[in-house]
């Protein structure tokens, strides 16, 4: 693969992704030099500096990922690169510690003074009386949001002796016991706490998610920190609460406005601290940001599926999906070809050991994206398929079978299309195999030309169908045949060494004795 580092990481990052792939390193590149030679380029890294618009995206024919260094992506266009089917990774894990550690210094900075502390000692002065502080011992801690930096905030509390409480209405009970916090409602955690700490997403429903009403509730001598985002504590309502001492301080590192106004009225409080937006600024975050995206892009080239996938359902562990991928792929593949006509709906049933696994969208994604790349030519890729699908018309529908049918695991995909329904199932047995065809147990290997005829099962069926390919000079790999006893119908399924003409395909179709005949290509 090669790659395009844009903006500056850490050197250990550039590092990892050599041994791998062919990397340039372009840190100063302009807006209108990245236009034009993205095209060249299967993968891109970049901080903030660089933007990844629509436009970048069109022209980066071959951009399979685009990695950010960081966190937040903002300067890459998630919907267009979705569109086209692009990766976006991030490195979320990579600022948990340090955006943790930010907020231990503001909770302490809040609890003893020490900023004003500082600032009156660089004054002359020595007002010993004036900064008498609290300790965190005993004392409870409220977290709001308990993703990954909320969980690490509450291990380093535990280490204070404090105790904690928590609202995340969407973290299970199961977790919050595993970490040994209580969950509750947020009134209570505003009641009960003295440390109060948001780790929660901006989203519509956390947008000043503390305001007039909530400080209200909060202890006359509590404390509040916002290291998340600008915008979950309402700043007006803010000021007003420090203002007039209805809490007791608050620390913030981010705000509505970033950099706030020079005269922001928050700047003439004693009782607020403020920094620059800086919680997730330290080397150990940025180095680990480089080698957790360069790990990411390498994952990619070595056809993994890397695991921040923004556009992607995040999956636990990546290697437990693997083997089913192409195994799903070669399925959808199969059924698209096979079936005669538009397809309406797909039905997928996962059964055995794959049915167990926690998430089958990516492997949903997978059987959608091999239904529609023989039509699309390569143009579809697990992270746009589900928009084609809908484009298509298509409806896509999911269930889980407890046994796999004698194997381990087993895939059915029935392909519906106007009154026909065609169905395949399979298995990974050392790669993708072909178990059954509609009503027929089969055993093939699915990979490159295959031919599929359903005939009557009697004496010279199987030998006409031969003979004429045979006089076509081509040459049958494997030939596996199925019968249905009740029916007296068969069907055959052949590996061919070269592709079946259209003309001989009419020519089998119109033999005596013959259904059906399609060619595929997998
Ligand atoms: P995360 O996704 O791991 O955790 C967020 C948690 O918030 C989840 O557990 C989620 O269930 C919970 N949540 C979502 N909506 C909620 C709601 N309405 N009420 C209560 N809980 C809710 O995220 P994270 O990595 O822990 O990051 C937390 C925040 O920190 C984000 O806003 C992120 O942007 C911000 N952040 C800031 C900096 C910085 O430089 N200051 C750096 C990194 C991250």
């Amino acid at each position: 693969m090669k790659v395009l580092v844009a903006d500056a990481i850490n050197e250990k990052g550039i590092d990892i992704l050599k041994k791998e792939c062919d990397v340039i390193v372009d840190t100063d590149i302009s807006p209108d030099n990245l236009l034009k030679n993205i095209k060249d380029y299967d993968g891109i890294i970049v901080r903030s500096r660089t933007k990844v618009t629509k436009k970048v995206i069109k022209e980066g024919k071959n951009l399979k990922i685009i990695a950010r260094a960081g966190v937040g992506v903002d300067n890459v266009d998630l919907d267009a690169a979705t569109e086209k089917g692009i990766m976006v990774v991030n490195s979320p894990e990579s600022t948990s510690i340090t955006v943790a550690e930010h907020t231990m210094g503001l909770m302490l900075t809040l609890a003893r003074k020490l900023a004003i502390a500082d600032k009156s000692v660089k004054e002359g002065k020595w007002e010993k009386k004036k900064f008498m502080g609290v300790e965190l011992r005993n004392k409870t801690l409220g977290v709001i949001g308990m993703g990954r930096i909320g969980s690490q905030v509450v291990s380093r509390c535990k280490a204070f002796e404090m105790d904690a409480v928590v609202y995340d209405p969407y973290l299970p009970e199961e977790i919050a016991s595993q970490i040994g916090v209580e969950l509750t409602d947020l009134n209570t955690v505003l009641k009960k706490s003295d440390f109060i700490t948001v780790h929660v997403p901006l989203t519509p429903e956390t947008n000043h998610l503390i305001s007039k009403e909530e400080f209200k509730i909060m202890k006359d001598n509590s404390y509040i920190i916002n290291c998340a985002r600008g915008g979950i504590i309402d700043e007006d309502a803010l000021y007003d609460a420090l203002k007039s001492n209805e809490i007791g301080g608050c620390a913030l590192d981010v705000y509505e406005e970033e950099p706030p106004k020079e005269n922001s009225k928050l700047f003439e409080l004693d009782n607020i601290v403020l920094t620059p937006h800086i919680a997730a600024s330290t080397k150990e975050a940025q180095r680990d940001a480089a080698i957790i995206v360069a790990e990411e892009i390498i994952r990619l080239s070595q056809n993994e599926t890397p695991q921040n996938v923004l556009n992607l359902p995040r999956m636990d562990n990546n290697k437990e999906y693997t083997p089913y991928i192409e195994l799903c792929n070669k399925l959808g593949s199969f059924i698209s070809q096979a079936v005669h006509g538009k397809i309406n709906e797909i039905e997928i049933v996962y059964g055995g050991e794959v049915g167990e696994l926690p998430n089958h969208e990516l492997l949903t994604r997978s059987i959608i994206q091999g239904a529609v790349n023989p039509y699309l030519k390569d143009t579809v890729t697990p992270i746009n398929a589900p928009i084609v699908a809908k484009q298509r018309g298509m409806t896509i529908t999911e269930g889980i079978r407890n046994d796999g049918k004698g194997y381990d695991s087993i895939i059915k995909v029935t392909a519906v299309s106007g009154n026909e329904r065609f169905s395949v199932e399979g298995t990974n047995l050392h790669g993708p195999r072909i178990l059954k065809v509609n009503s027929y147990w089969v055993d093939v290997k699915p990979e490159g030309h295959m031919f599929i005829a359903k005939y009557e099962d009697i004496p010279g069926s199987i030998g006409k169908i031969g003979t004429l390919l045979g006089e076509d000079n081509i040459n049958v790999g494997i030939m596996q045949v199925g019968r249905e006893l009740d029916s007296g119908k068969a069907i055959m399924i052949l590996t061919l060494d070269e592709e079946v003409p259209n003309e001989l395909i009419d020519k089998l179709k119109d033999l005596d004795n013959i259904y059906d005949a399609v060619k595929l290509k997998l």
